[in-house]
């Protein structure tokens, strides 16, 4: 079995579903309001559970009601928990989410406890967690605590997958460690600092990470499938599975999961990519974070299915 940690955020996640986005200064009157158990590092656990691999969570929450219920669900989940800290000064991150009719969704995240996760707590982890095969990590914790967890998975030989998600400048150091870098479109063009308004060409910005030291590029196009980028080898392209959307959330946690649970269970990169476009688009067909990732059985159903067709 695939051991993975994640290093990430715990958030949880008040979705309204609305006729159409807000704009700035706009109101706008939605329906069916609920909350779910979100966060991008606890999806991507979740996701990675699911489909089958054992997983380790290194995060934190606020000593609140909020926090107790993450940890409670994850733990149902069958994700270790051991590694979860409590801040008792802050509060458990948040994400209000609006979704509208078409699955487009806009977010803001307030990020509480996630953000005082420090050094200390990733150092304490990793002399807790035993055998790891991959590190995931989005980048909903302190950029000291990504590098430090990278630094420290590279010194043990465990493949890093960073979800540079939300999207920031990633400098060379950081690349250098990483195995696979999995933005989406819009995150590849921020992080590589790559922006040609005409041309916002995916594979360029991808040579441009490879040139700082990353290994791999796994760009998501959302609807528009995948793009993979290695060294030397010339870009390929995953056409999306025809599902219908109900609602994007976390599709990208999904597939990065997908693709780390692959990775670890020794598939190349195209194979764990075309895995992970399968459950990304698995979790587009239904509501909400985390009720929408797919088990492992979903996933080899539907590719049964598609590959019957
Ligand atoms: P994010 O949630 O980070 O914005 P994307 O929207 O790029 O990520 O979606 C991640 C992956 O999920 C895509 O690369 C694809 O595999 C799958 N996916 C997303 N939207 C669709 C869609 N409309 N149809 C089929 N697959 C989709």
């Amino acid at each position: 079995m695939t051991n993975i940690v994640v290093v990430g955020s715990l958030n949880m996640d008040l979705v309204i579903q609305v006729p159409t986005i807000p704009k700035p200064g706009e109101t706008v009157l939605g329906d069916n309001f609920a909350t779910f158990p979100g966060g991008k590092g606890a999806n991507q656990a979740v996701a990675a559970a699911r489909l089958g691999a054992s997983v380790a969570m290194v995060g934190q929450v606020g000593a609140d009601t909020y926090g107790e219920s993450l940890i409670n669900n994850l733990s149902t989940e069958g994700v270790n928990i051991d590694q979860i800290f409590v801040d008792e000064f802050s509060a458990t991150g948040v994400a209000m989410i609006s979704v509208d009719a078409s699955g487009q969704n806009s977010i803001v995240v307030a990020s509480g406890a996630n953000f005082t996760l420090t050094n200390e707590h990733i150092q304490s982890a990793w002399e807790k967690i035993g055998d790891i095969d991959i590190l995931i990590m989005p980048l909903e914790t302190p950029p000291d605590t990504i590098f430090e967890s990278a630094r420290l998975a590279n010194k043990r030989d465990v493949k890093i997958v960073l979800n540079p998600a939300p999207a920031r400048l990633l400098d060379a150091e950081l690349l250098s460690l990483v195995d696979v870098l999995v933005p989406n479109e819009h995150e590849i063009l921020q992080v590589s600092e790559y922006y040609d308004s005409a041309n916002t060409e995916v594979e360029k910005a991808a040579r441009t990470l490879i040139d700082q030291g990353v290994n791999a590029v796994v760009t998501t196009l959302g609807s528009k499938g995948v793009s993979i980028v290695e060294n030397s080898k010339n870009e390929v392209l995953l056409p999306p599975f025809s599902v219908d959307v109900v609602d994007t959330t976390a599709a990208g946690d999904s597939f990065v999961a997908a693709l780390a649970v692959g990775l670890g269970e020794g598939k190349t990169l195209y194979e764990a990519s075309y895995f992970a476009n399968a459950a990304g688009a698995l979790t587009v067909t239904k509501l909400g974070a985390q009720p929408s990732l797919p088990t492992r059985t979903d996933v080899k159903e539907f590719l049964d299915h598609e590959e019957e067709q």
